[in-house]
């Protein structure tokens, strides 16, 4: 019972989420990451994060934000889980092996000095890769 009521709380609470950005944004570009892929990666003990990101229901979330925006003739446009989001300097597109290590929070580029925080770097090249996509 109280995992039904959990259930419902998470689906309740994916479907708020989903309705917020579908009314914000006219199209959304996320990374179209396998979750299986990831937890496989986890049993090489490489990624810790691969479980939580199945636990917090990241298929559901995407299947029901692609259903929303398809109802207002929407996109949403998935990127390409090979692109190197985290290893490109957003302000000039070199591309830093070194953050190919996930412990790597920040980290400045070496070809043009720019300070990056990882998360925020990676999704603003998540973005412009949807842009050019959907183009
Ligand atoms: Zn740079």
């Amino acid at each position: 019972m109280l995992h039904e009521k959990i259930a419902n709380q998470r689906r309740d609470f994916l479907h708020k989420k989903a309705r917020y950005l579908v009314d914000h944004y006219d199209a959304i570009g996320i990374e179209d990451i396998s979750v299986k892929a990831m937890a496989k990666r986890k049993k090489g003990g490489k990624f810790s994060f691969g479980k939580s990101v199945a636990d917090n229901g990241w298929n559901m979330f995407t299947n029901i934000l692609e259903y929303k925006l398809a109802w207002q003739g929407k996109q949403l446009v998935k990127v390409d889980k090979w692109y190197p989001s985290s290893q490109l300097c957003h302000v000039c597109g070199f591309q830093n092996d070194a953050t190919k290590d996930l412990s790597v929070r920040e980290w400045d580029c070496p070809k043009c000095g720019s300070h990056h925080n990882r998360d925020k770097n990676a999704a603003i090249n998540i973005r412009e890769e949807a842009r050019r996509i959907s183009a």
